[in-house]
């Protein structure tokens, strides 16, 4: 290594108190900042949320208003050394402003690449990663052209600004064509054929400035209504699909040059095929489990790798179950449910997001239950969701 070399890794070290920099509000900041100012950090944050969201109930500073609010930007630039982000549908100006200031990781186009369906299925063809195959169509004809090629029956995605099956339909034997387009016109979407999954995994790792990567190990995730509501560590999975796996997050690592936490989502099929769905370029639902179940957890990994040090020790120490609390359970708004089936367990963690109106399917927490074997963890998650359900 010369001298210029070992200059530019010493700049890119931000050993505390140095000021991290956070773009978004919610939860996944929440997590983020509680790490860092644990480290002795100070944390900045920059949202439109109003003030006094999950993130910034943690920060140094929070800043609330637009992310393209130059004044605004410029005081955040101002008070941070480094730059990440807590959600990837950050104004692709914003993204520019930051960058030609301050260090930001994950960089520009790794976050540009996941926020948008048809650039982040451009990137997975285009590096040979294993993913459903699939059309970009911007018109109805184009829809007709691609069913016909895919077959019914797929799936129509926005190509933008989608999550959480927002944005999706299926299209099926009986569906009328130019009926589904309505929702779509206008914009480009991403058309994939139907991949008949056995089981929904992710990766969850992180990536940093040097190159080195560590992953959290492969999670089993199970949706209700299009939203995670239990992921399962370690994923029941041969020994081959786990190595597939984890060779796609690396391959999409480092097709990215990604630096920080990121997580992909996949499909696992009968056969033992392993294809991504979905990259999210910060932290991720499917890795909450982590805080309760390994050495270094994703968010205190996502601030070493974005300050530049050394990764963790992130591998799985115990068999996990973590499990999502949405608004549905609170019995109203602000009223919240007894908490005693999970705060009774001696090896159940209860993790509130600082959200003060409950709303149907709003994320307001998890609670992760831990063991040593998984199908029993499994077991006593689901009971005792089964008596917060039930009030
Ligand atoms: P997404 O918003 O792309 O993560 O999709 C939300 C959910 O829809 C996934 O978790 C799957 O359960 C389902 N889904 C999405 N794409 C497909 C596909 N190509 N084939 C089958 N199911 C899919």
């Amino acid at each position: 290594m010369n001298e210029e070399t070992r200059k530019l890794k010493r700049m890119s070290v931000f050993l505390p108190p140095s000021a991290i920099g956070i773009l978004g509000g919610g939860q996944l900041g929440r997590m983020l900042a509680l790490e860092a100012r644990r480290s002795g950090y100070r944390v900045v944050v920059l949202t439109d949320e109003p003030k006094g969201c999950p993130a910034g109930q943690f920060a140094d500073v929070e800043l609330n208003g637009s992310y393209t609010d130059a004044a605004l930007l410029g005081r955040f630039l101002e008070l941070v050394d480094v730059v990440t982000a807590e959600f990837e549908n950050i104004p692709d100006a914003c993204l520019r402003a930051v960058e030609a200031v301050k260090p930001l990781r994950p960089g520009r186009i790794a976050i540009y690449t996941a926020q948008h369906r048809e650039r982040e299925k451009l990137f997975l063809r285009e590096h040979g990663i294993a993913c459903a195959p699939f059309r970009i169509v911007e018109d109805l004809a184009g829809l007709e052209k691609a069913v016909a090629e895919l077959g019914r029956p797929c799936v129509i995605k926005t190509a933008a600004f989608g999550y959480d099956g927002k944005g999706q339909a299926k299209v099926t034997g009986e569906t009328v064509l130019a009926e589904v387009w309505k929702a779509f016109e206008g914009a480009h979407a991403v058309v994939e054929q139907w991949v008949p999954f056995v089981m929904e995994v992710s990766v969850v790792g992180a990536r940093g400035v040097d190159g080195s990567m560590a992953v959290h190990g492969v999670v089993e995730n199970e949706h209700a209504d299009h939203i995670l509501d239990v992921s399962i560590a370690p994923a029941r999975v041969s020994a081959a699909v786990e190595r597939e796996a984890l060779k796609l997050w690396e391959a999409v690592a480092e097709g990215l040059d990604y630096v920080g936490t990121m997580a992909v989502e996949m499909f696992v099929t009968g056969s033992g095929e392993v294809m991504v769905n979905e990259i999210a370029p910060r932290p991720h639902n499917s890795g909450h489990h982590t805080i309760d179940a390994c050495g270094t957890n994703q968010f205190l990994q996502q601030m070493r790798a974005v300050c530049g040090l050394p990764l963790g020790d992130a591998g799985l120490r115990t068999p996990a179950v973590m499990v999502n609390l949405l608004g549905d359970v609170w019995p109203e708004p602000e009223v919240h449910p007894d908490w005693s089936a999970v705060l009774e367990h001696p090896r159940a963690k209860l993790h509130l997001y600082g959200k003060e109106q409950a709303r149907a399917k709003r994320k307001m927490g998890h609670f992760t239950v831990v063991g040593d074997e998984v199908e029993a963890v499994l077991k006593e998650a689901r009971e005792m969701q089964g008596r917060l359900k039930r009030g």
